[in-house]
């Protein structure tokens, strides 16, 4: 199948934390597709406004925000040791500190701002230039790819979305509670899907995936099930 598959655009949305990177990453893998996280791309925007006081108290200083975006350089570099795509900020590899609950929180204000989605979805375009590739975020069929071949809307129930997250988050040590996470969870869903900006919408001719009683291989089978049939 992979084999004579034509170099086509696959584009993945859906809810927070239902496990879309986890599966597009082994998509892109298995097709030997790129990848590309765009979420990673907004949380590495946050992690620049939170460590330059342009969020306090949780609100984003917008007018400060506009004069330092032409400073954030935001690029996705290979990482040799695993092979993943990671993410830099000027000139540093923040892939590990864009998942930390802290950036999680203030995320959905700043993909908000027209200006900063502006900049990253032509920075997408541009990575989607010669297809053969594997995106996902929230508004990847909707706004950035409307043409995409294939559209994948996934979701999950909320509870078991902040468990998967919860024991993610625990796995690597960070302090968080399962209450904080499915707060959280709940909040960005909701910001991302009433925002004016590129809201979070399945694309009409996306195909839902609700991932909240299927495992990983499950999932992946599903996907490459409607690869298969292009
Ligand atoms: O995918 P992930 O959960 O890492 O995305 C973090 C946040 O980035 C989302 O909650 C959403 O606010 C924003 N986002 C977006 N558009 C995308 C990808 C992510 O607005 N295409």
């Amino acid at each position: 199948m992979a084999a004579n598959l034509p170099n086509i655009i696959i584009a993945i949305d859906g809810h927070s934390s239902c496990g879309k990177s986890t599966v597009a990453r082994e998509i892109a893998r298995r097709l030997n597709y790129i990848f590309i996280d765009s979420g990673a791309m907004y949380r590495a925007v946050t992690l620049y406004c939170l460590r330059n006081a342009i969020i306090f108290n949780g609100i984003v200083d917008k007018q400060k925000l506009l004069t330092h975006l032409d400073a954030i350089k935001v690029y996705f570099q290979l990482n040799p040791q695993n092979q993943h795509n990671d993410i830099w900020l000027n000139g540093e590899n923040v892939e590990d500190e864009i998942r930390l609950l802290e950036v999680s929180q203030h995320v959905s204000p700043v993909a908000a701002v027209a200006e900063v989605r502006h900049l990253l979805v032509s920075l997408q375009h541009e990575m989607g230039l010669a297809k053969g590739i594997v995106m996902d975020g929230r508004d990847i069929g909707t706004v950035v790819f409307p043409n995409a071949e294939l559209k994948i809307f996934m979701t999950a129930r909320a509870d078991i979305r902040a468990q998967r997250r919860y024991d993610e988050l625990t796995a690597k040590g960070e302090k968080v509670s399962y209450e904080e996470i499915m707060a959280n969870v709940i909040e960005r869903d909701r910001y991302d899907e009433t925002r004016e900006q590129s809201p979070l919408r399945k694309a009409p001719d996306a195909v839902v995936l609700d991932t909240s009683f299927m495992n990983r291989e499950e999932q992946l089978e599903w996907v490459l099930n409607l690869v298969s049939k292009i």
